[in-house]
């Protein structure tokens, strides 16, 4: 992993690619939000995000995440963004700030009986293999709707948008056409079911322009900030 003076550094170059990737699609300055994906990194990763003042970070792993949150005091917000399996949906509820990878109405029944028995409202964002990619997870664009109609009967959850990862392609056009779809299917949902889902999770590090392009909100960025994985 990098350390602090590089995170740094990272951060700034990050900035000027999300500045740049805005302006070229006419949208607002400082509009998309940046979500530092710590997973397979120690702590530290986690510590450097909370000094540059990020609001949150993002794991991939409910074990992983909830070893850090147990072994530290930072104030920062823990979002789960990779798969949740439904027998850790309890766990996932106590801990997680939101849960971006809601991909079934069955794991939305427990996190809502698990969110319910916490006293709180659980924040989660429908994760859509919106490029129908067989080796990702999501539910597919054709079960999105009744995925939010079921959602949306839960009292304890509250639905705030989508989350899509593009397929692993070279072509990064295939990645922009998996976002648009997200776009699209966000825009259909909004106005079929009169609920504002504002927030678009869409675009890592080697595709965020893309994703910005394609009315992305937030973007989960590791690599660009942390350096490889181990
Ligand atoms: C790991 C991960 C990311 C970050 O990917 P990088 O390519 O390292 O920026 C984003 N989203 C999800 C769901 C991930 O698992």
């Amino acid at each position: 992993m990098t350390d602090f003076e590089s995170f740094r550094e990272n951060c700034l170059k990050l900035r000027e690619r999300v500045a740049a990737a805005e302006s070229a699609a006419a949208r607002k300055p400082g509009e998309v939000k940046i979500l530092p994906v710590t997973k397979n990194h120690p702590i530290d990763a986690v510590a450097y995000a909370a000094k540059l003042g990020f609001k949150g970070v993002g794991e991939n792993r409910v074990q992983e995440a909830v070893e850090k949150i147990k072994s530290s005091s930072l104030e920062i917000e823990w979002e789960l963004i990779g798969h949740l399996q439904t027998n850790k949906a309890k766990i996932a509820a106590k801990y997680f700030s939101r849960i971006q990878s809601l991909d079934s109405a069955r794991l939305a029944q427990k996190l809502d009986d698990a969110a319910k028995s916490e006293g709180r409202m659980l924040p989660v964002l429908l994760e859509i293999n919106a490029g129908a990619d067989p080796a990702k997870f999501g539910a597919s664009m054709d079960g999105a709707a009744a995925l939010l109609e079921s959602v949306l009967a839960l009292p304890n959850l509250e639905v705030q948008g989508l989350m899509t990862v593009a397929p692993l392609d070279s072509d990064l056009d295939t990645a922009s056409r998996c976002f648009a779809n997200l776009r699209t299917l966000r825009d259909k949902l909004r106005d079929s079911f009169r609920i504002p889902l504002p927030e678009l999770s869409m675009g890592m590090s080697h595709d965020l322009e893309r994703a910005i392009a394609e009315g992305s909100t937030m973007i989960r960025v590791g690599t660009f900030l942390y350096g490889e994985r181990i």
